[in-house]
Order: C-alpha cells, then structure tokens, then sequence
C-alpha cells in the first residue's frame, strides 16, 4: 500500500457553521469537483475541553483563549442545549491539500475575508466583542464558521489529534502507524497499564495506532520525556464516549 506524497489537512466545520446551516454550503465548496481533493475522513464531534485546549495549544494565555475554547466547544452557539453541541471534522487528501482548502476558507478575520477575499468561506462569517466582567472590550472573537490546518506540520498534528487510524480508510492513512502490543488505560490525566475502577480503555494489542504515539506512551510508561503530551493521545479516544457535562 503506497502513501507516498498524500498531502493532508483537516478541516473543521464550527459550532456557527452548523447552527447557520452552512454544511452542506461548506462541503460542496470543498469538494472534489472545486478543489480536485479527495474526502478521505469525516466525523462529528462532540469537542471535550481536553480536544480544544490540544487543538488551540498554541493560544493559551491569549485574551480570546477562554472564548475560543467555548465557541469551538459549541458553548457559545448553544448555551443551554449541549446535545447541539457538534463540529464536523474532516480529512481532505490530494495535492497542495492545505493550501488549496486555505485559499476556500479565506483569511482568519471575516472582516479582512469580505474586504480583500470576497467569495471565500470566511467572508460569511462574524466578528464579536470579547469584554472582561467590567464590561471593558479586549477585543475581537472571530466566528469564522471554519478551521482548515495552516501547514502541512500542523495537519499531522491535527489530523492526529482528532482521529485515530480506523477512522482513517486504510488506504487514506497518510502517516505510519504501528499495532499496539499493550494495554493502555487513561485516568485523571494519568495513564495506567491496567484497568481501575474509572478509568478509561485508550488503546488494546492488537489495535492500529499512530507510530508517533505509541513512541510517545511507551515513552511516558518509562518515565521518559514525550514527543506528544498525553491529553493530545488521549483525547482522540475519548470522542463521543460520554455526554460533555452542560
Ligand atoms: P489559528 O490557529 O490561526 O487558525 O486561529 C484559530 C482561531 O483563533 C481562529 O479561527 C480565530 O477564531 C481565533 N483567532 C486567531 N487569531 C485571533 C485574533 N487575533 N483575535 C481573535 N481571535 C483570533
């Protein structure tokens, strides 16, 4: 099986997206016939805060952190019906994958995206004030009805983030995988090696799992530094199991 030069990205239709009714608007820009990728994964998601605050690492500490991880969390779009709560996560594949579903989804600001890329996916969405309890505005959130992977690094590590191999049609995979020979158990952000009571089953021998993770627990069981952080492994397989708490 060849997986030579299978360029990736992921794309996420956000909490806005689903409750404007935009997904089927959305798929049909992406598709094969606009942007010649192939639809190679899709779920929906129901985004615990472990995924979100994986996914969006590399904002922490930023004043539009806390209502980032409440939009795209579906907090925001719907405060009081968590079972509406849903984001679209999907793997495109195909050439230029990134840059080709980038130039759709337009600049991050939908302010920027109707002045200078009109047309684009971003363009239709909103830009909303964040305020601190005194009312002051810090400044802007942006709804922007999508997230579409910035570099190919970023894809990988999206990509693994929000879905594991069996997700993936075998065929599609477009990183190593290897077979766990261990059993993986996950609780209180601890990995165990054996079930307790509470705890969750991440991962069985027998089980198709990204090489990179399985380097990274093998790595942590033996008290050494990892490549992923656990939650980031984890957090994959602890999608959809439970209903988030309101
Ligand atoms: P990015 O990681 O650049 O894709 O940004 C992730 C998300 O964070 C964007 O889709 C926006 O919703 C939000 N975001 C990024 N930059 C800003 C910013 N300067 N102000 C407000 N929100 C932002």
């Amino acid at each position: 099986m060849s997986t030579e030069a299978l360029e990736q990205t992921l794309v996420l239709i956000k909490p806005d997206a689903l409750k404007l009714s935009l997904t089927g608007y959305l798929l049909s820009q992406l598709s094969e016939f606009h942007t010649g990728l192939r639809l190679a994964a899709l779920k929906i998601v129901q985004v615990s805060e472990m995924l979100a605050s994986a996914h969006y690492a590399e904002h922490r500490g930023k004043f539009f952190y806390p209502p980032l991880i409440d939009y795209i969390r579906g907090k925001l779009h719907y405060p009081n019906e968590p079972g509406r709560r849903r984001v679209v996560a999907i793997v495109y594949s195909g050439p230029d994958a990134v840059k080709v579903i980038r130039r759709i989804a337009g600049p991050t600001s939908p302010h920027v995206a109707r002045d200078a890329a009109p047309g684009t996916v971003r363009a239709l969405g909103t830009v909303v004030p964040v305020k601190e309890a005194s009312g002051a505005v810090l400044g802007e959130r942006m709804d922007n009805l999508i997230h579409a992977s910035a570099t190919l690094e970023e894809a990988e590590r999206e990509i693994k983030l929000w879905f594991e191999p069996r997700d993936i049609m075998p065929y599609m995979r477009a990183y190593e995988t290897a077979t766990c020979e261990e059993h993986y158990y996950y609780k209180d952000g601890a990995l165990l090696l054996e079930h307790t009571p509470g705890s969750i089953g991440l991962l069985a021998p027998g089980v198709k799992a990204w090489a990179s993770d399985l380097a990274a627990l093998r790595a942590l069981t033996r008290g050494e530094p990892a490549s992923t952080p656990l939650d980031s492994i984890a957090a994959k397989y602890l999608i959809n199991r439970e209903p988030e708490p309101a």
